[in-house]
């Protein structure tokens, strides 16, 4: 059987399987509706594979221990790779059978690396297989290999015709790749980055926007004009649109907060109803900076996590998505929310270890953030949390894994650098983890496609793999439930 017609029978099967499920529920409990989710947040590290989650549980002393390995939460693994290696609409809508992931040649150690390499998706089709379940070409937003926009179905769009609030949040660019997908946006190339910003700004299924992409500021947060260019506006939307927000009468009711002072007040207590964040940086909240302090990219390289002193005046995404949070639940109705850690991938694609293992423990930091809301101000009843990664990059592997392929990370112990060398600076096709807790989440093993043993035995989990396009099905069940779509 063709893929595409394999993975269309699959998601028969497993729509099918997802109904009787919950058709099961609904008889058990009688007349007890089956169980919603009333809000949903989708935490994504980009570009963070097994051994970047791997790698900062070494760094903390919590492997075994880290909140998504502890109760009521489901661990499976996820296939990311796209429909075609295309960067732009190919126009046959037909899967490449060759970048199909297949645990036979991923883990070949002869011809693993290479071809993990050269079969792998980019941000923005990873991004649109989990905002609206489609495959498409890398570069995509939400926009189909036949070159049309896909309209209408994505998550904030869907939460949105539910009467949900809807956010994205992302220590990158707010129009970058992933914030523009799952924020609903439509674009043939993810690089049209101050159309994706206005699309975004004039959505009305959008309340919350935060991320980087500041005109004044450079990547150590030190402001280096008060009169920016169009161009210097791009990732807000260019010029005329950055003064509108500015002024306070963008015709979306935007309020624009810049300080980090503004994003802390806004954790707590009452709040505008729409929020675009704009933190004072020019690229990453982080990951980039050091070029203010004369570092040189060999220091950064062999610096230590945290070594080097922090941008100061900059919210943390933890800090972010406090704030996300407590603006999202004015909603009676719930709320959809992506949460991305974006520079994760910054990190592996420059193979900065250190500054990896800073990524993903604020992407960690941001996690414990929502567990505490769910805890204190909801509930696993009525919130579905799931944590996953668009896409592996940079292959971080053991020590010597350039001459011995897929050799294991080393834990060198708290706080010291876990043993780990970067194969590659580019993404690649390899396994990324899906951890899910709360309403809806148990639907997940539903939806397993195949089983892969040595991804099991190295990582220490069941094997079992979903796709990235089933993530979507299984945030848009929770949200609808039963109810025709
Ligand atoms: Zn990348």
């Amino acid at each position: 059987m063709k893929f595409w017609r394999r993975n269309l029978f699959h998601l028969a099967l497993a729509v099918v399987g997802l109904w009787g499920w919950f058709g099961a529920a609904y008889s058990q409990e009688g007349a007890a509706a089956p169980k919603r989710a009333k809000n949903v947040i989708l935490m994504i590290s980009d570009g963070a594979g097994y051994n970047s989650w791997l790698a900062a549980e070494y760094y903390h002393g919590r492997h075994g221990r880290e909140i998504y390995q502890g109760e009521g939460w489901q661990h499976v693994a996820c296939t990311t790779f796209p429909l075609n290696k295309s960067s732009k609409p190919k126009k046959s809508g037909l899967q490449d059978e060759y970048v199909v992931y297949d645990p036979a040649k991923a883990w070949n150690a002869e011809a693993g690396y290479q071809y993990l390499k050269s079969t792998a998706t980019d941000s923005a089709a990873a991004g649109t297989a989990l905002a609206i379940g489609i495959k498409t070409y890398n570069n995509a937003i939400n926009w189909s290999d036949n070159d049309q926009p896909l309209i209408g179905k994505t998550l904030p769009e869907i939460a949105r015709a539910l009467g949900k609030s809807a956010g994205v949040v992302t220590s990158v660019q707010w129009s970058h790749a992933t914030p523009a997908t799952l924020g609903g946006a439509h674009n043939v190339s993810r690089n049209n980055y101050p159309e994706i910003a206005r699309e975004m700004l004039r959505a009305d299924y959008l309340q919350v926007i935060m991320g980087t992409g500041h005109p004044y500021y450079d990547d150590d947060g030190h402001k280096r004009t008060d009169d920016p260019t169009d161009k210097d506006c791009r990732y807000v939307g260019g010029l005329e649109e950055w003064k509108s927000l500015v002024s306070g009468n963008h015709p979306g009711g935007w309020t624009l907060i810049q300080t980090k002072e503004e994003f802390a007040r806004l954790t707590q207590g009452d709040t505008p109803a729409k929020v675009v964040g704009t933190a004072q940086v020019a690229t990453t909240l982080q990951q980039s900076r050091g070029g203010a302090l004369g570092l040189v990219k060999e220091a950064i390289l062999k610096s230590q996590p945290f070594e080097v002193p922090m941008n100061e005046n900059v919210p943390s995404l933890e800090m972010m998505t406090r704030a996300a949070l407590n603006i999202l639940d004015s909603d009676p109705d719930g709320f959809f929310l992506m949460v991305e850690g974006g520079a994760v991938d910054w990190a592996n694609h420059a193979n900065q270890e250190a500054r990896m293992i800073e990524e993903q423990t604020d992407f960690v930091a941001a996690v414990r953030a929502v567990r505490d809301w769910v805890e204190s101000h909801s509930s696993w009843d009525e919130t579905l949390v799931i944590l996953t990664a668009d896409h592996d990059c940079g292959l971080p592997w053991g020590p010597e894994s350039n001459v011995q392929s897929f050799q294991p990370l080393v834990d060198n112990g708290v706080g010291k650098m876990p043993g780990l060398a970067y194969n590659h600076s580019g993404h690649s096709n390899m396994l990324v983890p899906v951890y899910a807790k709360g309403a809806g989440a148990d639907a997940l093993r539903q939806l397993v496609r195949g089983k892969d043993e040595q991804a099991g035995k190295v990582w220490g989990f069941s094997g079992e793999y979903i796709d990235n396009t089933d993530i979507f099905q299984l945030i848009r069940l929770a949200m609808q439930g039963n109810s025709p779509q």
